[in-house]
């Protein structure tokens, strides 16, 4: 990308680069993350047993209503965990090197980040992704519906709630529990996020929470996994430390991984903790102040439902249909054909980019990926892989999620922004439309 065709152009005459860049979403810390630290070090709990750890599993699990939270390495881990619990709960335990849920499909979000499906495939799986709706920006319940239609045979349910709003929650329970489903709830991104008042990653027959960096809070990488059971709970812990069983010497009765939480990341993020109400606070200042400086621009922004008090993890826009410049996006690069009175995501993420802040695509739907370019994918109308592409170049039938990820992009939003640096960034985004 050239910065200074940005820097030179005369309509973001008068705006000076960011000396310091503003990033997407960063850790911001507090002070107390340094006291658990240290006392787990002074204490010599530099491992994957302490206070830490019992504190900041007590802790998410009394946040988010449900009986037990178990404090694993990453996001990930904890969704490899969560569906294969469910799988073993649906098909039993399988051969050794074949996972729970080898050649069973499974429904999927479909614009995500691939960590919420990979862990599906590590268990031999074969993801099936359900299309996306513009409610909520997360899976679509008709098309869920529809996925039932034409697969019954499916027993499984992966949903992500992205950007830190909820999916339509109630209508998916029902789904599933029409269904015979289970349901992993991905509430990687919506930690602290509530559905008529009670929180994401309590409705799931699973759920898992990350503390990656850019979260609402951080540990700077650890997850959680969250279940009702005890059984799975123990499971869980058991497998995630290498699957000992009570012996005198190193047991293994089951696959086994190195996949707890450490002690000393339990601490970061057991000093974050009281800040989580503050962290959701500046997000939502953050949101509102861009819906309200990027009035009269032919943009919405991401949707608050109903019924749903988010977490306004990410404060993102969609450009208006009429709005777009013409863009084209290949595997590896976009271009786009600048027009006087429109944009496209291209053209602000570069311009931000040359600004020294941080934006970022919409996750590019996991259909249009090609490492899953083999795997079923519904939309409310069906097979979302049966149509002709000749109608879709009519744009008559374009894909909810095809269509957020074209149109769409995230803003810079981080906590520590300041209203001027704000100012500038929609000042940037109102230059684009020029
Ligand atoms: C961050 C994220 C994950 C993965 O979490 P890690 O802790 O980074 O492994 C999974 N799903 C979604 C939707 C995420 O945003």
């Amino acid at each position: 990308m050239d910065k200074e065709k940005y820097l030179t152009d005369p309509r973001f005459k008068g705006i000076e680069p960011f000396k310091d860049k503003v990033w997407l979403s960063s850790p911001t810390m507090h002070g107390e993350e340094l006291r658990f630290m240290t006392e787990a070090f002074e204490t010599n709990w530099m491992s994957t047993v302490g206070e830490n750890i019992n504190e900041v599993e007590r802790m998410t699990a009394e946040k988010v209503g449900c009986k037990y939270a178990v404090g694993l390495s990453s996001g990930t881990a904890s969704l490899h965990l969560a569906v294969k619990l469910a799988g073993e709960r649906l098909y039993g335990q399988p051969e050794l090197g074949k996972g729970t849920l080898f050649g069973k499909k499974v429904f999927c979000s479909d614009m995500t980040f691939d960590a919420t499906v990979n862990p599906v495939v590590y268990e031999g799986g074969m993801p099936v992704f359900i299309d996306t709706e513009y409610d909520t920006w997360n899976m679509d319940p008709k098309a869920l519906e529809k996925g039932f239609k034409l697969y019954p045979e499916v027993k499984l349910i992966v949903l992500a709630h992205l950007y830190g709003t909820p999916a339509k929650l109630e209508e998916i329970r029902r789904i599933a529990d029409t269904y015979g489903a289970l349901l992993v709830e991905d509430a990687a991104e919506s930690f602290g996020a509530a559905y008529k008042g009670r929180q994401t990653g309590n409705f799931g027959d699973y759920g898992i929470i990350s503390h990656n960096g850019n979260k609402i809070i951080t540990s700077s990488s650890s997850g959680m996994l969250l279940t009702d059971s005890k059984e799975d709970a123990d499971k869980a812990r058991k497998w995630s430390t290498q699957s000992r069983e009570d012996a005198p010497w190193y047991q293994h009765e089951e696959l086994g991984y190195n996949y707890r939480m450490s002690n000393v990341t339990a601490g970061v993020l057991r000093g974050q903790f009281p800040y989580l109400k503050e962290h959701i606070r500046q997000k939502k200042e953050i949101y509102e102040r861009y819906k309200d400086g990027l009035k009269g621009l032919p943009v919405s922004m991401n949707p608050i439902p109903r019924d749903c008090e988010p977490n306004y993890w990410m404060s993102c826009i969609l450009i208006d249909k009429e709005a777009m410049c013409r863009q084209i996006r290949g595997e590896r690069e976009g271009l786009y054909v600048s027009e006087p009175g429109k944009s496209c995501p291209t053209e602000i993420l570069e311009a931000l980019t040359a600004f020294n802040a941080e934006g970022r695509p919409i996750w590019k739907p996991m259909h249009m990926q090609p490492i899953y370019r083999m795997n079923g994918f519904v939309t409310k109308d069906g097979n979302g892989r049966g149509r002709s592409n000749a109608y879709i170049d009519l744009g008559k039938a374009a894909d909810a999620g095809v269509d957020i990820f074209e149109r769409g992009l995230c803003l810079p939003s981080d906590n520590k922004m300041t209203k001027e640096q704000q100012d500038k960034i929609i000042a940037v985004i109102r230059a684009c439309f020029e």
